[in-house]
């Protein structure tokens, strides 16, 4: 029986659409799954959506749909981002779906009928963007986690002897070093965990969207429990069909659950607590990749500099997107993803790395040769050369897969990508379309020799690379005249087992060169998803210079206003077209790069907004949280360092001085109008 290998994506939470961020993790756990099925392992690879919880009942509501509707709609775009990039996915699933709904209720019964949940009362602070109760103390008290006002909740709620699981959790952490990867997010689980463990309230009766709780449908379970349980439910746990239960026992535990480093907490303090309680058998190793950036900023919707994949695809194509983030980013650290990068990594290692040694290779072999891979020659025409490639590639066959193994991707590529580069300088120094030219007998052999080894290297740089770029090798492989990539069996792969005189398909060439404009169209088409209103006006360019705040309150809706009173003053209808109001700065922080601008995120009462300022110099952001400001609500998103700012604060700006925020003597609520 073949060795099994069952691999998990987080399930995504479908309160946004699909963006590069979920696509990276979708693209290393793909490659991970390929590789496996390489090496024969019967292999299955999970991933799916997140939808349950208040979130997503509010968003649903804001958007007028039903939470099924909404819910139905982003996991749809979800499953179309991943077909439409051939993520090779054995199962999608939805925590709507009903045989996830009972399998949860099952799974909560067995942990309440081992005794490890009870009934209890709770008043605190939770944090609804993270679907979490957070230690934070009063009304409104910003969120540990995320920064955002707390919602104070006081309901009868079940809750999980989480508590008693500290120490097995500490001893699963010091006999498996593995089971959280990287060290660094080891440590902080460990650190957190030591810290002592509450009880964790495990439903909620104040919305209804969710999966109630077995014998007491007042109470829905609380979204992580039922989004953690995914990954047994989706093979099976709790069906009472045979075929499930087999699945389930041959699938089960997990060797891998691929994760962002924002849900540590969750999949290695309270799943593997959850799986102690009801008895089940813990995953084998729970892997924390870093964020993704862009142009170094986090990526966010507030922000609005969230990429699509779909630009990407559209471009370039699946394989540059998959390349570029498993090459340029260290698996587990943070990266950051630019479309200058993308570009330019997509023509130095794919159009003119790999996409040119495949055309070059294979169109001299179809000159010279008729098309069919030529012998290599006797010893008399083997120079050192020649051998000092095979070794390399011996060499980079043992050195990738251990990287691969390791889940070092970057290091991984960059190994077998030195193999591409050999091999460029080695067809260079031989010039073989000298040796083309000739009809000698050892110029003839000679080249023979040099194609046959360039040809060889570039199968085993093509094997390698198969599960992170498989459109591409597919396709050379199939120029190399061997067939279906997808029949390889990577262990097996050795110098020197090219054969001889196979005939070679059509060549073409796999990775077109991309131009400047490239990066231009990319730009024009996530700037039109934004909803372009970045567009629509005219801006200064914000990196050149600021102009004060209060000259910038000034200058967009004066510019109307004059049209209808001709000496220069404005009528109360005029004035009450400005909707100004009373907003209180939740987060602050310096925008990269800008001496003169801060991010602020200020509270309007009815909704948070991302504000752009320009008064880094006369205020530390530290010292603007909590303060109360007023705010041009209603004017028109500019963008400024690729950041969108709603709405503007309003400042007196002294000739030559700092700037100095409007305030109120007085206590004033948030959201209130000024007129
Ligand atoms: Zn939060």
């Amino acid at each position: 029986m073949s060795r099994k290998f069952y691999i998990t994506t987080p399930i995504y939470y479908v309160n946004a659409r699909p963006h590069i961020g979920h696509a990276y993790t979708t693209i290393a756990c793909d490659t991970i799954a390929r590789r496996q099925r390489m090496f024969g392992a019967d292999t299955f690879f999970l991933t799916g959506t997140d939808e349950h919880g208040q979130k997503i009942e509010r968003a649903a509501q804001a958007a007028g749909k039903t939470p099924q509707e909404f819910t139905d709609e982003v996991s749809a775009q979800f499953r179309a981002l991943w077909q439409r990039m051939g993520i090779t996915n054995d199962d999608f699933i939805r925590t709507t779906e009903e045989r996830h709904k009972k399998r949860v209720q099952e799974l909560f019964r067995r942990i309440r009928d081992n005794g490890h949940i009870y009934k209890g009362t709770y008043t605190g602070q939770y944090c609804v963007f993270d679907e979490l109760y957070v230690d934070a103390v009063g009304p409104g008290a910003p969120c540990p986690e995320c920064g955002r006002p707390t919602e104070t909740v006081k309901e009868e709620n079940y809750f999980f002897k989480l508590s008693v699981f500290a120490d097995k959790l500490l001893q699963l952490y010091t006999e498996q070093p593995d089971f959280i990867r990287p060290e660094t997010r080891r440590n902080e689980v460990m650190s957190f965990v030591r810290g002592g463990l509450r009880d964790l309230s495990i439903s909620r009766s104040t919305f209804s969207w969710g999966i109630p709780v077995p014998d007491d449908p007042k109470h829905v379970i609380y979204v992580w429990l039922d989004a953690l349980a995914n990954y047994i439910t989706a093979i099976g746990y709790g069906s009472s069909h045979k075929g499930a239960q087999e699945a389930f026992q041959k699938y089960w535990p997990a060797d891998l659950h691929m994760i962002g480093k924002e849900i540590v907490r969750f999949h290695c303090v309270y799943w593997p607590a959850f799986l102690m309680a009801a008895r089940l058998p813990l995953p084998k190793g729970i892997m924390a990749h870093g964020w993704l950036l862009f142009e170094e900023n986090k990526m966010s919707k507030s922000r609005g500099n969230i990429v699509r994949a779909e630009t990407i695809l559209d471009v370039l194509g699946a394989d540059a997107l998959r390349y570029f983030l498993l090459r340029e980013v260290v698996f587990g650290q943070d990266g950051s993803f630019s479309f200058d990068a993308l570009v330019q990594r997509y023509n130095s290692d794919l159009a003119n790395g790999l996409g040119n040694l495949a055309s070059r290779t294979l169109t001299m072999i179809t000159r010279y040769f008729r098309g069919q891979v030529p012998y290599p020659s006797a010893a008399f025409s083997q120079s050192a050369g020649d051998n000092a490639i095979a070794e390399n590639a011996r060499k980079v066959i043992v050195e990738c897969n251990a990287l691969f193994d390791q889940y070092q991707f970057s290091r991984a590529l960059e190994a077998a990508w030195g193999l591409v580069a050999a091999v460029d300088k080695y067809i260079v120094e031989n010039e073989p379309w000298a040796l083309g030219e000739k009809q000698d007998e050892e110029s003839r052999s000679r080249l023979a020799t040099i194609l046959y080894t360039s040809a060889e290297a570039l199968r085993i740089v093509t094997a390698l690379a198969h599960p992170v770029i498989p459109d591409a090798t597919s396709k050379i492989w199939s120029q190399l005249g061997l067939g279906d990539i997808r029949k390889l069996v990577l262990p097996e792969l050795k110098w020197g087992q090219l054969p001889l005189s196979t005939k070679l398909g059509n060549v073409e060439p796999v990775f077109p060169r991309a131009d400047k404009s490239a990066i231009e169209r990319m730009q024009k088409m996530e700037e039109q998803q934004r909803g372009g209103s970045s567009t629509t006006q005219a801006q200064p360019d914000a990196s050149t210079t600021v102009p004060p705040v209060a000259t910038q309150a000034a200058a967009a809706p004066a510019a109307k206003l004059a049209v209808t009173v001709p000496d220069g003053k404005i009528s109360i209808d005029d004035f009450a077209k400005v909707d100004l109001r009373v907003g209180q700065v939740k987060a602050a922080e310096k925008v990269k790069g800008a001496d003169k601008l801060l991010r602020l995120e200020v509270d309007l009462g009815t909704e948070v907004r991302q504000v752009v300022a320009g008064i880094a110099e006369s205020y530390a952001p530290e010292l603007l949280i909590g303060r109360k400001v007023v705010i041009v609500a209603n004017l028109a998103p500019r963008k400024l360092r690729g950041l969108e700012s709603n709405g503007m604060i309003v400042a007196a700006s002294p000739e030559g001085g700092k700037a100095v925020l409007a305030g109120f003597l007085e206590d004033v609520p948030v959201g209130t109008r000024l007129k």
